[in-house]
C-alpha cells in the first residue's frame, strides 16, 4: 500500500534532510512540486543516485517520506510494488537490500533522526502463523479473498530487533513504539505498520499543538496487534473486534502523557483526568480529517478502567467512523 501524499514543496524546508536525498532533491531542479527547496552546498561531494537526475523523475516517494506533517523518517518499502523507492533504496544500499529485509538507514552526521528505508519481510514468509519463533497467527480474511482493499493482507512486517528497535519513523515515534505487547523474549519481532497512521498521528500533536494543548509525548498504549494477540481479546466485556485495525498496522491507542505518568495528563486543566480530555484529542483528529480527506478512519473514546486510564483509539481506515463516550 503506497501512500503518496502530496505537499506544497515549503515543508521541504523545514526538514532536515540526510545529503544523499537532499542531493536528489537538488539534481532535479525543476521537478514540479520540489523545485523551491532550497539545498545548502555540501563541501564534501556526495555520489549523485541515478533515480534523481532523471528528468522530470516522479519523485513521490520523497514526499511521502516526510509525509504531509514532514515529520515521518521512514519510508516502507514492499518489492510487491514496484516504485522509485525500491530504485533508491538499491542505488543508496545496493541490489542485495531489497533481499535482505532491514533498517537501512541514511547517516549523515548532523541529523539526530536520520532517515531510514525500511524493506519488508514479505507476507510470505509467515508459515503457519509464524516467522522464525516469532507468533502472528491468521489473519481475518487470509483464507479467501475479500473484497474491502482496507481489509487486503499486509505488504509485509518489519523486522524488529533489539538493535533497531529505536529506529525513528517520525519525530515523535520509534519502531518499538507500535509493537504487540506479547512474546517478550522472542526475536526478532514482526511488525505492522502503515505510514498513514504515523503522519496522522504527527499531525494530531501538531494540530493539539497549535490549540493550546502543548504535547511533547504520545503514549502509544497499544499499536499493532498480531491477529494472535487481538484474538485473545475478541468476545470479551470491552473486548476487541475480530476485524480490529490494529492487525492492520493503521490503528493507534493513545493518550497524551507529557510527564510520562502512565496516564492520559489533565489536558483540560479541570483537576481531573477522565473522558473530556480524552474529547480533546478527538476534536483534533476532527480536524486533521476535515483538513486531510484521505486521512479520515475511526476514533474511539475509551473511559479509565482499573487496568488503565482515558484513551482515545485513532485509525485511517478509510471511512469516518466514530464511537464511545460521546
Ligand atoms: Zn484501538
Amino acid at each position: 500500500m503506497s501512500y503518496t501524499p502530496h505537499r506544497p514543496s515549503r515543508a521541504w524546508r523545514a526538514v532536515s534532510l540526510s545529503g544523499a536525498v537532499a542531493v536528489a532533491i537538488a539534481a532535479t531542479g525543476a521537478t514540479p512540486g520540489l523545485n523551491a527547496a532550497p539545498v545548502p552546498p555540501r563541501s564534501t561531494p556526495v555520489p549523485v543516485p541515478a533515480f534523481a537526475v532523471r528528468p522530470n523523475a516522479d519523485l513521490w516517494f520523497l514526499d511521502s517520506l516526510v509525509g504531509r506533517s514532514g515529520k515521518l523518517r521512514a519510508l516502507f518499502v514492499s518489492r510487491r510494488h514496484p516504485s522509485y523507492a525500491i530504485a533508491a533504496l538499491a542505488q543508496l544500499f545496493g541490489d542485495t537490500a531489497l533481499e535482505r529485509p532491514g533498517v537501512y538507514t541514511l547517516r549523515d552526521g548532523d541529523t539526530t533522526q536520520p532517515l531510514s528505508f525500511i524493506s519488508l519481510v514479505p507476507f510470505t514468509a509467515k508459515v503457519k502463523g509464524r516467522i522464525g519463533s516469532y507468533r502472528l497467527g491468521t489473519w481475518p480474511h487470509e483464507r479467501r479473498t475479500f473484497r474491502d482493499s482496507a481489509y487486503a493482507l499486509p505488504d509485509g512486517f518489519i523486522e524488529v530487533t533489539p538493535e533497531n528497535e529505536d529506529t525513528y519513523v517520525s519525530e515523535h515515534f520509534r519502531l518499538r513504539d507500535f509493537l504487540t505487547h506479547d512474546q517478550e523474549d522472542v526475536w526478532p519481532k514482526y511488525l505492522v505498520l502503515s505510514a498513514k497512521l504515523v503522519d496522522k498521528l504527527e499531525l494530531v500533536i501538531a494540530d493539539l499543538n497549535e490549540h493550546g494543548t502543548h504535547v511533547e509525548h504520545l503514549t502509544i498504549m497499544s499499536g499493532f496487534r498480531t491477529p494472535e494477540y487481538n484474538h485473545q481479546g475478541v468476545g470479551k466485556r470491552g473486548g476487541r473486534a475480530r476485524d480490529s485495525r490494529h492487525q492492520y498496522g493503521d490503528a493507534a491507542d493513545v493518550f497524551v502523557d507529557n510527564n510520562e505518568s502512565g496516564q492520559m495528563d489533565d489536558l483540560n486543566h479541570d483537576g481531573r483526568v477522565d473522558l473530556r480530555d480524552a474529547r480533546i484529542i478527538r476534536q483534533a483528529v476532527d480536524r486533521v480529517e476535515e483538513a486531510n480527506p484521505d486521512l479520515v478512519g475511526g476514533v474511539g473514546l475509551y473511559r479509565a478502567t482499573r487496568a488503565h486510564g482515558p484513551f482515545v483509539h485513532v485509525d485511517t481506515r478509510g471511512e469516518r467512523v466514530r464511537w464511545g463516550a460521546r
